[in-house]
């Protein structure tokens, strides 16, 4: 085997998965994530088809399924807190709904006994030479590698310093959301009760046990113009936004201003033809962002990293064979992936009152429409649009 030595920028979902993989594929991955320390906050995210068979195969679903959120029906209300109409818990939660940040502990208990984890650094420079990469950081001294994955996220930082600058492969959607944590101070039991304005969508979801909530926020609008790393400059364009919503903005705006976790963003997507340059490779949101409009970003990240890591150990670390037939392998399955999130901003955020009514009488009626299988099945029809390779691995 060639190639042993991966360092893994990122520590999320799909870098702590890839490490996971490559270990088993007798690898030696080293993980370098900015923040401090693991992030444990976050939204919910769900889990469909082939990423399921992944984690089984990991032998972490059953830790997943402890974790899962267990969610139940949506309620949108009016500004007096009115029911208007209701989701089924499918439509929002996917077959399996868990934290982010509860994902990501799992993950990375599945593989801190066996896996260098480097916090609060961040690689400043690639330089690839024949046989290897030379890494510099912001902190630690350079070293050297085999080879490098991004799995930095949608603002990746290895994808700016080897493919170029973001805005080349990012597509908006023309919606932002903001989402942190909030006290359940409606006592929600496992339901989410939201509110839409024309182009606005507040809500607020409980989590953990009910012991606190989500609150969201969601609007859309054309490409603002705003510094990713000004937390203040973000909050002050939500309470912007949602300064005249009624229902219970005021209060979730208060409680922003508190939030240990706030998180603003724009929906966008990555589009990449090939997902590695050289020795270089990403994974996940840094590769194939789909838009948290499709609910399919973490079952990317999860397969994404599975076929990565195989596709290395069947190629016996031959880089050039494996990244080719990763970015193969999974071409098909982002495209379904990212389909779904076009066109699903407006039922989410519907732009005019007139559409709000059509999109309310919509879910009214969805018992007793005929299309109503088919809006089920759609995902969980991209969420399988991918076979998975079986790859033998080294150690159990
Ligand atoms: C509001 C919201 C709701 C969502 N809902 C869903 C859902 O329902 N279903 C679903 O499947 N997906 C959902 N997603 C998408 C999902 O969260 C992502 O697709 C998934 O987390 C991707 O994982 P990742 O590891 O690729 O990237 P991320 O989770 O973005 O992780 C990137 C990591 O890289 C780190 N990092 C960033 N820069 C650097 C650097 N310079 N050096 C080192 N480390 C760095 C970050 O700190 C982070 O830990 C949602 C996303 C959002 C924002």
């Amino acid at each position: 085997m060639q190639n042993r030595r991966v360092l893994i920028s990122g520590a999320s979902v799909a870098g702590p998965a890839l490490a996971f993989w490559l270990r088993r594929h007798g690898f030696t991955p080293t993980v370098v994530e900015r923040a401090p320390e693991l992030r444990d906050g976050g939204y919910a995210v769900d889990f469909r088809g082939a990423s399921l068979r992944v984690l089984d195969r990991m032998g972490l679903l059953g830790a997943a399924e402890a974790a899962a959120t267990r969610m139940g029906a949506v309620t949108y209300v009016d500004s007096a807190d009115r029911p208007l109409v209701g989701t089924p818990p499918t439509y929002q939660s996917g077959e399996l709904e868990i934290l982010r940040g509860d994902l990501a502990r799992i993950l990375y208990d599945a593989t801190k006994d066996d896996v260098e984890y480097v916090f609060g650094d961040s690689i400043t420079g690639v330089a690839e030479r024949g046989d290897g990469v030379t890494v510099t950081f912001a902190r630690s001294e350079p070293r050297g590698f085999d080879l490098v994955v991004g799995a930095d996220g949608l603002h990746s930082n290895v994808r700016s310093l080897v493919f170029g600058e973001e805005r080349a492969f990012r597509r908006d959607l023309g919606y932002y959301v903001s989402i942190f944590t909030v006290p359940n101070h409606l006592g929600l039991d496992r339901a989410g009760r939201f509110h839409n304005e024309p182009n606005r969508t507040v809500g607020v979801y409980s989590a953990r046990d009910n012991t606190e909530a989500k609150a969201l926020f969601w609007f859309g609008s054309e490409g603002l113009d705003y510094d990713h790393r000004d937390v203040e400059q973000q909050r002050r364009i939500v309470e912007e936004k949602f300064r005249d919503v009624g229902w219970e903005t005021p209060t979730l705006l208060k409680a922003m201003r508190k939030a240990p976790d706030f998180y603003f963003d724009s929906a966008s997507q990555i589009k990449l033809d090939s997902y590695s340059r050289g020795r270089v490779a990403l994974v996940g949101d840094a590769a194939y962002c789909a838009a948290p409009l499709s609910g399919m970003g973490t079952s990317l990240a999860i397969v994404g990293a599975y076929v990565l890591a195989g596709e290395l150990a069947a190629a016996g670390g031959d880089h050039a064979t494996a990244f080719g037939t990763y970015t193969a392998e999974m071409r098909g399955f982002v495209a379904a992936c990212q389909k779904l999130a076009e066109g699903n901003g407006k039922w989410f955020v519907p732009p005019t009152r007139a559409w709000l009514k059509f999109r309310n009488l919509n879910y009214r009626l969805l018992p007793y429409l005929p299309w109503r299988k088919l809006i089920e099945e759609l995902p969980l029809k991209a969420g399988n649009a991918i076979t998975l390779k079986p790859y033998a691995v080294a150690r159990a």
